[in-house]
């Protein structure tokens, strides 16, 4: 069975082509450049099973018709990965809001144009951010659930990077459930998207430890290297998933009766950002020490994500903090020279 992932060299991607291709599925990666391109064939071993194909801009019109045209009917399942994850910006429509939104919309169009009765089933990776509300950040008593819907807007959310990612996710995750409910009739596939919160973990790759990791394992690395960001970071919490189940997640999104039409919340409870030191004696003394044994105190001032719904359906147990963090951790101060 044919898999097509867009967004082949993101961090969360190339666990889930890994995970596809030891369960003997033939992949079909979007890459933005055929450099990319042949740096990430090197890295899966020249794997036969794995095709890359260019797609460098999932926003331009038609993006990714060209795949459609080339696999057609091969393509049985769809998992779109690719969306913009650059907070730093300004330039919150240009940067986020229209990637995330029409890259969505163009993905789910080509199939209807190419592929509307092979294409079976559908995984948008989505976030947490299309989930909560972040004026809530501070309050106890609020529960999400699979239910729960971020309230942004795309005027509302361009308030800076951050309000707009999270727009960006949840305009992009409420277009792909719109187009399915607009296309019952044109479309065969099921829809269901994966919501992960703060992902964690090793990189798939030692080369892909750079200065700067992507996204949530920034957080990791500031604090280990010793970046001066680290020290307004201190006052960061959160909640955390493993990317090694958040690539999990996505194979069971499709392979799963019961993830149909679901939106799978992951989710496996607060961090602070404290307590390495312990797992690591040698970084005693050399990063920042937090506030040890103030975790359980801030957890109660954080809303709490109520994800039951999705732990039954995907049945397995997520990978605890402990693990998740000492295994980044490690990957960092291996390739620094200091494990
Ligand atoms: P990465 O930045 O590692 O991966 C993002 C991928 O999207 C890359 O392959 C990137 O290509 C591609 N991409 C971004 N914009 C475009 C564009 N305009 N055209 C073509 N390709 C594009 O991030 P993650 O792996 O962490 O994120 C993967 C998904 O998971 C995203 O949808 C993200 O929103 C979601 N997510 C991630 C979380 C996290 O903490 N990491 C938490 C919740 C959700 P290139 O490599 O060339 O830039």
């Amino acid at each position: 069975m044919t898999v097509l992932v867009s967004g082949a060299t993101g961090f969360v991607a190339q666990y889930i082509i890994n995970d596809l291709l030891k369960q003997n599925y033939k992949v079909i990666g979007t890459v933005r450049s055929q450099e990319t391109a042949d740096k990430l064939k090197k890295l899966f071993g020249n794997n036969p099973n794995l095709a890359l194909e260019l797609v460098a801009d999932i926003a331009a019109p038609n993006a990714f018709d060209s795949v459609f045209k080339k696999y057609g009917s091969d393509i049985k399942v769809v998992l779109h990965t690719a969306s913009p994850v650059s907070i730093n910006t300004r330039e919150c429509e240009k940067d986020l809001l229209i990637p995330a939104v029409n890259g969505t919309k163009n993905i789910l169009e080509a199939i209807k144009k190419y592929a509307a009765k092979s294409v079976e089933r559908v995984v948008v990776t989505s976030s947490c951010a299309a989930v909560v509300d972040t004026s809530n950040q501070g309050d106890g008593s609020v529960v999400y659930t699979e239910e729960s819907w971020n309230p942004a807007t795309w005027e509302i959310c361009q308030v800076n990077g951050i309000s707009a990612y999270c727009g960006s996710k949840k305009l992009a995750e409420a277009a792909a459930w719109d187009f399915v409910r607009e296309n019952r009739n044109a479309v065969k596939f099921q829809l269901s998207t994966v919501n992960p919160i703060y992902v964690f973990g090793p990189q798939l790759f030692d080369e892909d430890v750079k200065d700067r990791l992507s996204s949530s394992c920034e957080l990791i690395n500031a604090l280990l290297r010793g970046k001066p960001e680290a020290q307004y970071l201190q006052g960061m919490r959160g909640n955390y998933i493993d990317v090694r189940d958040v690539s999990r997640a996505h194979l069971a999104a499709f392979q799963k009766e019961q993830a149909i039409g679901k939106r799978l919340i992951l989710s496996n409870g607060p961090f602070t950002y404290q307590n390495l030191e312990d797992d690591f004696p040698q970084l005693k003394g050399k990063i920042l020490v937090g506030n040890p044994g103030s975790g359980k105190d801030i957890h109660k001032t954080m809303p709490t994500i109520d994800n039951t719904k999705t732990r039954e359906i995907l049945g397995y147990p997520f990978k605890s903090l402990k693990e998740t963090v000492d295994d980044t951790a490690a990957q960092i101060l291996k390739k620094d020279g200091k494990l």
